[in-house]
């Protein structure tokens, strides 16, 4: 095997270019167009959320959604700390001071324990967050019934990261309609791709329109160039819909290849003592965008880090597990609250991304399951 496998890359569908051609036939290049309005509907009705903007990226939405959020300079947001750093970046963007919370075990996201744990602290100094971001990781929802709960038992909005939750389900609804904004990310990696893209949604029309104004310059509705709020550039362009619309009809046929690589992966590892695979919650759909798994170093003798490298001299992909953001140098001076133990820390030390692509044949994942064996002796 010389090609290399890969985490997770672009996979097109098909009809990507025909969107596209029609954009340049029609001229409609840059800046909007029916791609665009095609795009969000598709993912509105797909989702079941009342409104829907297409923006350049992930980050993007969830900067959108803290400012529309009224988030400012010295205001606490709580963060989930195992995430990738483009949940948190958009606090600092605002000035703002994020907190970090631990994941619990179960769903690899944040600790319901740990979250009530910040609350009582900080209400108890009389500084309540002005907003809750909770990510669903990997395409795992978080425990969105007990979260919700309690954000909403001080009145703090939720933003939930769904940039790799697309198309799972958690009790029954999409993963990004369970917070104030919900966001997903159309980055070359991720489930479904734009070559760069995202959305953000929401139940309420209204703050979406807003989202939209922000999104291009906060421009006033005259037909001189009248601003009284702060702006920026943020929406997708056409072209990049157009890959949007394509891909949206291979969403679900992705999710099934995603959750099918998983199971191989369980069917060829999970006789492996020290070798434990990420769950999927009950009465909930996993999308599986990356398949993960935990290596106890002690049980297999090697660490996760050595079976990551070990695995690149095969010219196989693999990851460790998002560094938790309480574990970053940027947010060295962050207060963080624990599960118990230190879940998410403990995930970052002995998490493996396997590959997940779905472009990867049965045949070279056997060939990366053989592996894993061999480097774990088994
Ligand atoms: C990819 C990702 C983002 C950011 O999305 P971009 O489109 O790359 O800006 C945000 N949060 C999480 C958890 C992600 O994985």
């Amino acid at each position: 095997m010389s090609e290399r496998i890969l985490l997770s890359s672009p996979h097109m569908g098909g009809t990507e270019q025909k969107y596209i051609k029609e954009a340049f036939e029609t001229n409609w290049i840059a800046p909007l167009g029916e791609n665009v309005n095609k795009f969000e509907e598709a993912i509105q009705s797909f989702t079941g959320a009342n409104a829907a903007c297409a923006l350049s990226s992930g980050t993007a939405g969830l900067h959108l959604a803290l400012d529309l959020l009224g988030i400012k300079a010295g205001d606490i947001v709580f963060c989930s700390s195992l995430t990738f750093i483009a949940t948190a970046n958009p606090i600092l963007y605002l000035g703002a001071i994020p907190v970090f919370i631990d994941s619990e075990p179960d769903s690899w996201n944040m600790s319901p324990q740990a979250l009530k744990e910040a609350f009582d602290a900080y209400d108890k100094k009389g500084q309540l967050p002005k907003a809750v971001m909770i990510v669903n990781l990997y395409g795992q929802s978080a425990k969105m019934d007990e979260l919700m709960e309690i954000c909403n038992s001080y009145n703090v909005p939720v933003v939930e990261d769904a940039a790799e939750s697309l198309g799972s389900r958690y009790h029954g609804k999409m993963s990004g309609t369970f917070g104030k904004f919900g966001i997903f990310s159309f980055n070359g990696n991720k489930i479904i791709t734009t070559s760069g893209g995202g959305m953000i949604i929401s139940e309420d029309e209204v703050a979406i329109e807003q989202a939209l104004k922000k999104a291009t310059q906060a421009r006033e509705n005259v037909l001189h160039y009248e601003h009284k709020e702060i702006g920026y550039n943020y929406r997708l362009s056409n072209i990049s819909a157009g890959i949007g619309r394509g891909q949206m009809e291979v969403l679900e046929e992705r999710i099934n290849q995603k959750r099918k690589i998983f199971d191989r992966y369980v069917e060829g590892l999970s006789s492996i003592e020290g070798i434990n695979f990420m769950k999927e919650l009950d009465n909930s759909l996993h999308n599986r965008w990356l398949s993960t798994i935990t290596a106890d170093a002690e049980q297999l003798k090697i660490s996760a880090r050595n079976i990551i490298d070990r695995l690149a001299d095969y010219n196989i992909e693999a990851r460790p597990v998002w560094k938790p953001m309480h574990l970053q140098p940027l947010f060295a001076d962050a207060d963080y609250f624990k599960h118990e133990q230190d879940v998410s820390k403990e995930l970052y030390e002995t998490g493996i991304c396997l590959p997940s692509d779905t472009k990867m044949t049965e045949e070279q994942q056997q060939y990366v399951i053989q592996k894993i064996k061999l480097i774990v002796n088994h």
